[in-house]
């Protein structure tokens, strides 16, 4: 369902007939650019040639003896390297522990075994073997984008202009998904004449009837990186020649699902505490590092404010879970009191404090930038069939890269506090819940939809609380009677359609199904 042309959010949280709890659909691809065309998508499907072989198999020499049996081979030597996958890392990653296996960016990995989706046992040309985690490489063939240092998957239109302004150097150039599936945009930089911070133009990477790609009409080419290869020299109707790729600055490496294979009690002599990032419902939180390499943050659980037994149950569960844009879970210390939990650090802090500090200079571009984050972290979880429960902007977080990332899902079912638990109680958020959760405790992946379309409306009122300083009382009786959170006015109808959509009231037989 497109909703409007330049504002689309496309189907993930599936709205099926056979549910109760009816039209709330959320779709994660939120369209920001206006250059797009349904016709020249970007087909995953394009000619599938593979990189020639660079793989050496160390000490291995044909042999080409005539009239003479060969001597038995080691079992070894039967392993057939052509069917292994082979990948390439896009970043360095360094061994934590003796059976990891060192990564270096751009260098070539056979996978021998994959452990789980996030760990994988590999091989590097010298003959070296080790985990590493699935997300530091991508597969090695030509086809594939990701192998190219010009590529960069997860990045919106307004993160591509704030990455090439960095760079600030003339003909910056960055590929990327475009917001419309399947289409990839040419974002580039030019310090042209008068234009004070230099000018950004954003190219959709067009296909023509005979499968041809082109950004200028009269220079086709078979493939993408023939298409950036050829501009790289030539302008041919660009604002400029491509010259710097920006990916090498772009990211840091992401986290890890753990910081090792099926590991999450962490010792507690391994991190080191730097300084206070906050204080939440667990307790106070604080910057530090692990091993003195990797920062995270160390939740320290206070004495009697969690139901830590069934919540460490719940951890290794819960580090499996691995998504850009969720934060990730490292791992907990529960050997001690009080308890640590251990989690990626974000530099940029909370959502809700950042659309506050920030107000006045956002984008609606980066706006909805934020809430298509949230949805494709939120689109995970529910793949995942994991409920989040208290989906807001407190409890999002924002990375250096402005990335934004999903916390704290489901945390809500360990936290000892009446005043939070009870849905009469004070602190329980009444304000970001669906009709079904106040009234029965009914939570599903469409009661998360609705604290979405509250979270999208924090996000364009950029960080004003929903229903100002009404009761939760007066909330309840006001959804009750219909009435919904006003049209923020940074957001177009078509983005208040999408977060209206989200509030759609439950349908009397399904209370009655509850209720039964
Ligand atoms: P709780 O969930 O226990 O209520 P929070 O996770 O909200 O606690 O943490 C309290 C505050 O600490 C947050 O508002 C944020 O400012 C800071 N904080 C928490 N986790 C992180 C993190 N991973 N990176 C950076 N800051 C964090
Ligand atoms: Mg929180």
């Amino acid at each position: 369902m497109i909703l409007s042309t330049y504002h689309t959010i496309q189907s993930v949280f599936c709205c099926c007939c056979c549910c109760a709890v009816q039209k709330r659909a959320m779709r994660t691809k939120i369209n920001v650019d206006s250059d797009t065309d349904l016709e020249t998508q970007y087909s995953a499907s394009q000619s599938e040639d593979s990189h020639a072989p660079t793989w050496k198999c160390k000490g291995k020499k044909k042999l080409h003896i005539k009239n003479k049996p060969l001597p038995p081979l080691p079992a070894e030597a039967f392993e057939d390297y052509t069917k292994k996958l082979k990948v390439i890392a896009l970043y360095d990653f360094f061994a934590r522990g003796p059976s990891d296996l060192t990564l270096k960016q751009s260098e070539e990995y056979i996978i021998l075994e994959q452990y789980d989706p996030h760990w994988w046992k590999a091989r590097d040309q010298y003959g070296n073997e080790g985990l590493i985690p699935s997300n530091y490489v991508t597969e090695n063939t030509k086809s594939n984008l990701e192998t190219y240092e010009w590529y960069c998957k997860n990045i919106n239109r307004s993160q591509a202009e704030l990455l090439l302004r960095q760079k600030s150097k003339e003909g910056s150039f960055v590929v990327r998904d475009s917001s419309q599936q399947g289409i990839l945009t040419l974002s580039v930089y030019s310090r042209s004449k008068g234009s004070h911070g230099g000018d950004i133009r954003h190219y959709q990477i067009k296909k023509n009837h005979l499968k041809q790609y082109y950004v200028a009409e009269k220079y086709l080419f078979s493939s993408i990186p023939e298409l950036i290869q050829y501009h790289q020299h030539n302008a041919a109707g660009l604002i400029t020649r491509l010259r710097h790729p920006v990916r090498s600055i772009r990211c840091s490496s992401p986290a890890t699902a753990g910081f090792s294979y099926e590991e999450w009690e962490l010792n507690p002599s391994e991190l080191t505490f730097m300084k206070e990032l906050g204080r939440g419902q667990f307790g106070i939180v604080h910057l530090g590092k692990w091993k003195a390499t990797i920062k995270v943050a160390i939740k320290k659980i206070n004495e009697g404010a969690m139901s830590e037994d069934d919540f460490m149950e719940e951890a290794k569960l819960m580090m499996k879970l691995s998504h850009p844009k969720l934060v990730q879970l490292y791992g907990v210390c529960t050997r001690q009191k009080p308890l640590y939990v251990v989690t990626e650090f974000l530099e940029n802090g909370c959502l809700l404090n950042y659309l506050r500090q920030w107000r006045g200079k956002l984008s609606r571009d980066m706006l909805l930038g934020m809430c298509l984050d949230v949805c494709e972290g939120m689109e995970y979880l529910e793949r995942n069939n994991f409920i989040h429960r208290d989906l807001a902007a407190r409890n999002c977080l924002v990375n250096a890269e402005h990335t934004v990332k999903v916390s704290d899902f489901g945390m809500a079912r360990y936290v000892i506090d009446d005043e939070y638990v009870s849905s009469s109680g004070a602190k329980f958020p009444i304000k970001w819940s669906s009709p079904e959760v106040f009234h029965f405790k009914k939570y599903s992946s469409k009661s998360d939809i609705w604290s979405f379309g509250v979270l999208m409306w924090e996000v364009f009122t950029e960080g004003k609380m929903p229903f100002e300083s009404k009761s939760n009382y007066e909330v309840v009786h006001e959804i009750s009677a219909g009435n919904r959170l006003y049209r923020p006015h940074l957001a177009s109808h078509t983005v208040y359609k999408v977060m209206y959509s989200c509030w759609h009231e439950v349908c009397w037989s399904f209370f009655v199904v509850v209720l039964l």
